[in-house]
């Protein structure tokens, strides 16, 4: 394992140096998104200053290196997520679009009236909006994974929901808004026994676990640029080759296409099936930077060292008095979520804020797992690499003062 300098890795990060309300930022909102190293930054100038031009058309010199460049991300992501072909890496907008890829495309073309699609408890808008469109538009139906008192997936109530109508099992690797893991492994073998294919969200696992798409066998994952330090409108949809291959386009316009007359259009081959018009060039070359960056570090120190901040912090959260963590899986990831009795999330973000600690409050656009545990939103501290024991100390003291004056 790579040794891990955060004193190094902090510098990197300018943000982290500025003051907010007079105070050091202390930055605790990295599931909703993660700053970006002076290396993703340098890049995006870099980019605009020396190669702007549009990719994949022209025969001239700066469309031939921004084309190369944005290829090369596509094969940094190929390797990062251990894909077995390059093809199968669909550069799109972010994990939201990703899902909506799979759920038009395969949708449109494999589920029909009457057919079932299984998805968890615990999934962001995202992973339940895209399915309940498909739903309404089909006449299908959907099936949700209960969750236990802890924050975990009942994984025997999973297996008992599969028929021989489920078409799609689509689930989170980690709780945006509680921090479970969930055994991702272990639910696509389920899956598989009964001949479905899995959707894995990763938008919250990207930046925190290595990930292996051979390994897990997911026929498709998604994740976003911008929770891996990279920029933002630009994430990924891996998906495998012959899923892909089968699947109807998503949009139609440039890129897309192999030949187009008035009487008939032929489509592109993979990836560019799926890619439609001019993507966001930047974010898509300068994703690669911030592949870079995490690889530099090491997926495996990252998550040793995010481990033991979590730790530290549900220990010294555990000493404010009327605290009650939601979602206190045996496995859990960078985010912990808790509500205060009498106090209303709101109020303690609010004045953390005046403190310079930016802390995420509500339903984190997660509304049925606030649902199921019968409250309108909670306060969430979402930890990066750059995250210290010293800013935990910090909210802690700030916790207290908040508290102070609400109570
Ligand atoms: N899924 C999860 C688990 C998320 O946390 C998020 C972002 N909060 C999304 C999906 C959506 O990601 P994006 O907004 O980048 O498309």
């Amino acid at each position: 394992m790579k040794t891990f300098d955060i004193d190094r890795i902090r510098a990197d990060f300018p943000i982290l140096s500025r003051e907010v309300n007079g105070k050091p930022l202390v930055y605790f909102d990295n599931g909703a998104t993660t700053q970006k190293p002076k290396q993703v930054i340098d890049a995006i100038i870099r980019y605009y200053a020396d190669m702007n031009s549009n990719v994949h058309r022209g025969v001239h010199y700066l469309s031939q290196i921004s084309t190369d460049a944005f290829e090369v991300t596509r094969r940094k992501v190929q390797a990062f997520i251990h894909a077995k072909h390059e093809h199968e890496i669909i550069i799109t907008k972010g994990t939201t679009e990703a899902i909506n890829i799979v759920a038009s495309c395969y949708g449109r073309a494999f589920i029909t009236a009457g057919d079932e699609i299984i998805i968890s408890a615990m999934e962001h808008h995202s992973n339940i909006v895209p399915w309940q469109m498909l739903c309404d538009e089909k006449g299908c139906r959907l099936r949700v994974i209960p969750m236990l008192d802890n924050g975990e997936l009942d994984i025997e109530a999973y297996k008992s929901l599969f028929s021989e109508r489920t078409k799609l099992v689509s689930f989170t690797y980690v709780s945006n808004a509680l921090g479970t893991v969930n055994p991702v492994k272990e639910m696509i073998d389920v899956a598989h026994e009964h001949g479905v294919p899995v959707l894995v969200d990763g938008a919250q696992a990207i930046q925190h676990i290595a990930v292996d798409m051979q390994a897990l066998d997911v026929d498709f994952f998604a994740f976003s640029g911008h929770k891996m330090y990279g920029p933002t409108g630009i994430g990924v949809l891996y998906g495998k080759e012959d899923l892909l291959n089968n699947m109807p386009p998503y949009q139609g316009g440039g890129d897309m296409i192999k030949d187009v007359t008035f009487e008939k259009t032929t489509y592109n081959e993979l990836p560019f099936k799926f890619e439609a018009g001019t993507p966001n060039i930047e974010a898509g070359i300068c994703l690669g930077d911030a592949i870079d960056y995490i690889q530099d570090i090491g997926l495996d120190a990252i998550k040793a060292y995010e481990e033991d901040l979590l730790a530290y912090a549900t220990s010294r959260l555990s000493e404010i008095e009327g605290i009650r963590f939601i979602g206190t899986a045996t496995h859990k990831s960078s985010v912990i979520s808790f509500v205060v009795d009498g106090v209303h999330p709101y109020d303690i973000g609010v004045i953390l804020d005046k403190l310079g600690i930016a802390v995420r409050t509500g339903h984190h656009c997660a509304q049925p797992v606030m649902d199921a545990f019968s409250i309108p939103g909670t306060v969430r501290v979402s930890l990066a690499m750059y995250n210290t024991k010293e800013e935990i100390d910090a909210l802690i003291d700030g916790l207290k003062r908040a508290l102070s004056m609400l109570l």
